[in-house]
């Protein structure tokens, strides 16, 4: 493609995007494609002769668009938001175009700057510590793993980077019993046996107990095991729960153990001053996550891990071989030395469009708008004969379920799961379950980033239209 091409291609790129944005409701929320489907329309060997664009670009939008699920759809209200926003397309257009490695200070001077701008400016925002410092990681997953080596390397006095398990450690890892997998992922990969995470039971809001939490520390000091880290969650992936982050943090503070926040998902929420109470205490902790991928209005991906000591971080990852050197390493900052990879994307700039195209107010008032839809849905179920709420809803995600006189779990259960995947096979909208205390749960989040009153609404009806038909086959 020469670049006379690319500009005309590219106008015409542009204008799909920006009619997909506008009449991204006409599709269906979620495809209904069969599995190998669209595998079986690619051709199986790869073409040894360039193709037209024009040719790319049709079977993009014949092949690959109808067996896409629409994750900008507003009746989207499974898992979590994954909500993008035009401001953020644009970043993501120009970083590409640029195609920068952002790997250290000297590879992208104003790369490195504007992540230390954007992720102090956030850091300030969700008022957390001012001496805490961020960088932007790909995923959670990898913000947390990176979080769990270095409390590993800091305990072992760096000795397990430089020398191996010597197989004696017994390292034990503390979260709630509903923590996100991607702790499991870490202990694995992290080498520290899964049978060393210790799940903490959890109170009837499904937040970590915390006396719970300092017994079985204690009890690991007196079998001869180390504490290394406790993870708290701020707003788990179930049901949002929000364990008490100033309590555990004076645990670990006690017991001179690593505490990571992960606040993956609700922790946009703290842009608003009225839930920062929900972090008091953090100082003492020492680490916190979360995803402007999620309820940010950020393109996937994007992570901000905040660090109260970056020194330790950077001692764990930090390895400089001749070729990377550079006169300026003592002055700058090299993100490379922040995290496990050494490529990175330009993903500052995104945040930096998001931040100021919304500007905090403007992404506050879309926040405080999902908020208010969400109690617009508590009340409806409320108002429903036998419909329950089985978690408390923090935030925007409601854990709802139908309640059958039988009384018998696992009709109950059945029934629901049966009742979602009708309403989700209509492609109108689209939820995804959970199951609290062995009870099947329609999960429905509202963070989508043009989601109104109408979508609730229209979900509402078809949620409850559906109960019907499937109540009367009882
Ligand atoms: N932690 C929590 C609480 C989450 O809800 C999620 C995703 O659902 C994750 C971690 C993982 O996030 P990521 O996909 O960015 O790794």
């Amino acid at each position: 493609m020469d670049k006379q091409e690319f500009r005309k291609y590219a106008h015409q790129l542009v204008d799909w995007m920006a009619d997909y944005l506008e009449e991204k409701e006409k599709y269906p929320v979620t495809p209904s494609v069969k599995p190998r489907e669209i595998y079986d329309q690619l051709p199986s060997t790869a073409p040894d002769q360039g193709e037209d664009f024009e040719k790319i670009f049709q079977d993009f939008q014949e092949i690959i668009v109808p067996g896409m699920t629409h994750w900008q759809h507003p009746a989207f209200f499974g898992y979590f938001p994954a909500n993008n926003s035009e401001p953020s397309i644009l970043a993501e257009m120009l970083m590409s175009t640029l195609g920068a490695q952002c790997m250290s200070w000297l590879t992208s001077p104003a790369a490195t700057e504007l992540e230390e701008c954007v992720c102090d400016w956030l850091r300030d925002a969700k008022g957390i510590d001012s001496t805490w410092k961020g960088v932007i990681h790909d995923t959670a997953s990898t913000a947390t793993l990176s979080a769990i080596l270095t409390a590993r390397e800091r305990k072992s006095n760096w000795g397990i980077n430089e020398k191996g398990f010597s197989g004696k450690e017994h390292y034990r890892i503390y979260s709630s019993s509903h923590v996100h997998s991607s702790i499991d992922k870490a202990i694995r990969i992290a080498g520290l046996g899964v049978d060393n995470l210790v799940r903490i039971e959890v109170d009837e809001e499904f937040a970590m107990i915390p006396e719970a939490l300092e017994a079985a520390i204690q009890k690991d000091i007196d079998a001869g095991k180390t504490p290394l880290c406790v993870v708290s969650a701020l707003g788990t992936t179930s049901s949002t729960a929000v364990d008490p982050i100033g309590k555990i943090s004076e645990i670990t503070q006690k017991f001179g153990i690593w505490h990571h926040i992960d606040a993956a998902f609700a922790g946009t929420a703290l842009l608003l001053p009225e839930f920062q109470s929900l972090i008091n205490g953090h100082e003492a902790a020492d680490s916190y996550v979360f995803n402007p991928h999620k309820w940010m209005f950020t393109n996937f991906d994007c992570t901000v891990l905040f660090l109260k000591d970056p020194k330790d971080l950077v001692q764990t990852f930090s390895l400089t071989p001749e070729y990377l050197k550079t006169d300026l390493d003592k002055e700058v900052n090299n993100y490379r030395d922040w995290g496990i990879q050494l490529g990175r994307r330009f993903r500052a700039l995104k945040l930096w469009f998001v931040i100021r195209s919304y500007g905090l107010n403007g992404i506050r008032e879309k926040l405080r708008h999902h908020l208010m839809l969400t109690q617009k849905v508590v009340q409806w179920i409320h108002q429903t004969d036998d419909l329950e709420i089985l978690a408390p809803v923090k935030f925007n995600t409601i854990c709802f379920r139908q309640k059958l006189s039988s009384g018998d779990q696992n009709a109950e259960n059945q029934f629901n799961e049966k009742w979602m995947a009708a309403v989700n096979e209509t492609g109108k909208a689209f939820f995804s379950h959970t199951k609290l205390n062995g009870k099947y749960v329609i999960r429905w989040v509202i963070g989508q980033t043009d989601v109104t009153e109408k979508h609730i609404e229209s979900a509402w009806v078809l949620l409850l239209e559906t109960r019907q038909k499937l109540l009367q086959e009882i």
